[in-house]
Order: C-alpha cells, then sequence, then structure tokens
C-alpha cells in the first residue's frame, strides 16, 4: 500500500518518472471543485511499496515539466555564455547583430531603425526603397564563433509583411550554429507558432511588451503592431524553453497585472529600460518601475538597461501625489508626444 499525499515538488518528477519508467499504472483520483485531487488510489509496481508518492494533476506535471526544460535551457545558456569568449561583456548580453531580414511595417513612434535608415542610410542597398521588410541574402555568408546573437536589430522579422521562405531559410541558418545562440525579437510572436517545429535550441524567442495597457498604446498611437494583450497571450501559450521578454522602452502600466503577465510568459530573461531618444512617451514615474523591477526579480533574470526617472518627473511643478498619470498624458497630448 502506498501513502498518497501532496508535498513539495521536488520529488513528485521523480517518483511520477520512475512509476511511468516501470510500466505502470494508473491513478485514480476523485477531485474537489477547484479541480484538485481530494483522494487517490494508485497501482504502482511492487518495489514503490512502503515508499511516500505525491498525487499531481496531468495539467500540474505538464506545468512542472516545462519549468524543468526552462532550468535546464537556461543552465545550458548561461554556460555557453560565461565560456564564450566575448562572456567578459555578459553584462551587455548581446555579442553581436545580424540583419538577414531589415524593414519594418510597424511604424513604432519610438523606432531608432526606422530613423536611421531614412536618414543616413536612406541611399544605401538596404534601405532605398524605405524601411521596407527586405531579405538580405548575403547575411547568409557570415559565420558565428560563440556567444549571442541579436537577429534582425533593424527591423522585425516576424511581421506580417517577411515571407515565410525568408524566416525558413534564417532558421535554418541559425541552426547550423548550436554553439552560438540567436536571440530573436518581435512585436508580432504569434507568428512563432507557424515556425515552433523548426526552431533549434540555441533560439531564444523574444517579444517586446512595453506595457500592459492597451488604451494607453491606442491613446498615443504607439505603434501599428499588434497590441500588447495580443502580444502578451502569444507569449504565454508559446511552449518554448528559453522565452525572453524586452520592456523597452518602457510605457506606464498596472503593477499587479502586468507582473502577473510576465509571471505567466515565464521567461526566463526580461530586459527593462526607458526611452534613450528623448520621445517623451507616456513613461511610469521610476518607483514605480522600481517596483516592478523587484517584483520581476522574484522569478526572472531581470537585465536592467537605461533606468532613470520619467522625463515628466524633472518638470517645475511635478509633484508625484498631485500630478501623476492623468496630468503627465495630458502633457504628452499638448505635444511633448513626438511622432517620428
Ligand atoms: S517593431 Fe521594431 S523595427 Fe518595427 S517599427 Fe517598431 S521599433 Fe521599429
Amino acid at each position: 500500500m502506498l501513502s498518497i499525499g501532496r508535498g513539495p515538488w521536488d520529488g513528485v518528477h521523480r517518483i511520477v518518472s520512475r512509476i511511468r519508467q516501470r510500466g505502470s499504472r494508473r491513478v485514480f483520483c476523485n477531485k474537489g471543485r477547484d479541480g484538485r485531487c481530494r483522494s487517490a488510489r494508485l497501482t504502482a509496481p511492487k518495489e514503490f511499496v512502503g515508499e511516500m508518492a505525491y498525487v499531481v494533476l496531468e495539467r500540474e506535471l505538464e506545468e512542472l515539466s516545462t519549468l524543468i526544460d526552462s532550468l535546464s535551457a537556461m543552465r545550458e545558456f548561461f554556460s555557453a555564455l560565461l565560456n564564450s569568449k566575448k562572456g567578459a561583456k555578459m553584462f551587455s548580453i548581446v555579442s553581436e547583430t545580424w540583419n538577414p531580414v531589415t524593414g519594418c511595417p510597424h511604424g513604432c513612434v519610438y523606432c531608432w531603425a526606422r530613423r536611421l535608415a531614412t536618414t543616413k542610410l536612406r541611399n544605401t542597398e538596404r534601405y532605398r526603397e524605405g524601411f521596407v521588410s527586405r531579405f538580405n541574402p548575403k547575411e547568409l555568408r557570415r559565420t558565428f564563433s560563440d556567444g549571442v546573437v541579436f537577429v534582425s536589430d533593424m527591423g522585425d522579422l516576424f511581421a506580417n509583411t517577411v515571407k515565410d521562405e525568408w524566416i525558413r531559410r534564417v532558421i535554418e541558418y541559425v541552426g547550423r550554429f548550436p554553439n552560438v545562440f540567436f536571440l530573436f525579437l518581435t512585436k508580432n510572436p504569434e507568428r512563432y507558432r507557424d515556425f515552433l517545429g523548426e526552431f533549434p535550441p540555441n533560439s531564444i524567442l523574444g517579444a517586446t511588451i512595453e506595457t500592459d495597457d492597451d488604451d494607453l498604446y491606442l491613446e498615443h498611437r504607439i505603434s501599428a503592431a499588434p497590441l500588447p494583450s495580443n502580444r502578451y497571450r502569444a507569449m504565454r501559450s508559446l511552449s518554448w524553453p528559453l522565452k525572453f521578454i524586452s520592456i523597452e522602452p518602457i510605457l506606464d502600466f498596472s503593477t499587479e497585472r502586468f507582473a502577473g503577465w510576465l509571471r505567466d510568459i515565464a521567461p526566463f530573461m526580461v530586459y527593462v529600460g526607458y526611452d534613450n531618444y528623448d520621445n517623451r512617451l507616456p513613461e511610469p514615474p521610476l518607483k514605480k518601475t522600481k517596483e516592478l523591477l523587484a517584483r520581476l526579480s522574484e522569478f526572472t533574470l531581470v537585465i536592467r538597461k537605461t533606468i532613470r526617472p520619467a522625463w515628466f518627473e524633472g518638470l517645475q511643478g511635478y509633484s508625484e501625489l498631485t500630478v501623476g498619470r492623468s496630468a503627465m498624458n495630458e502633457r504628452g497630448r499638448r505635444g511633448k508626444l513626438r511622432k517620428v
């Protein structure tokens, strides 16, 4: 007879896997209203007699497996990074950028890449037609030795204007460098699903989610990309061990909800940073961002980028108690919020 109980997660996986490996068996579970087991009967091989077992629901077991996959992928990631020649620069994480696809249709108000492409680089082959999605086959001659490569920092590889074939060629090329991690970042993470069976394990699948506030996003016409809530849902349902979220440039948010989103997504790493280009975005006050940073640090690796007071916090007469977000938004509407 086995004793049945609920207890710490470690041990659960070990015992359940052992039972499964030995060819067993069935767990009969009487569930309560909350879906949890109230009582259970387990048939297991003889050698388990006298052992303690824990009853877990399938869903709980799946969550546990995902967590274990994530932890082992993280271990590989950091071990490869720390042992790479560029590991000394780990504080910057990304060792180089690679642009097999450039251009983007999302039109974010703060986009430095579009600004660069349409000014300094406007007469180059890549940007003569503007900041439109374009495949650069010459980039598939590049080689990589180690570190983390940021893919397409001059565009969005998963924008709807990018052909499936281009994405497939990039993914296939990434698989040729198993000792290098490739960081993908998009504002259209729903499209990851279409290629999920094709990404090699050295892929880090990332999404930018600057806020949890769709209304704020629309009100300030931040971007034509899928709304933050859409990106959140896509990343939450994405089953991949190395997920990454960039909260950059950070926009105002609801602390509880935004932290909850990030917990649901379960990224192994999060970037957080304010806008670097004085775009007068609807930013959160520094104190609020620090609270979010503390919340996120409870469950993920947080990389702090530019962390500073919001642009309006330095304005004469600003007071956290009396001004707050609505006044900041009002200042933005009065023309401080510049469109690129
Ligand atoms: S998604 Fe990225 S590349 Fe595209 S417009 Fe926005 S900031 Fe620029």
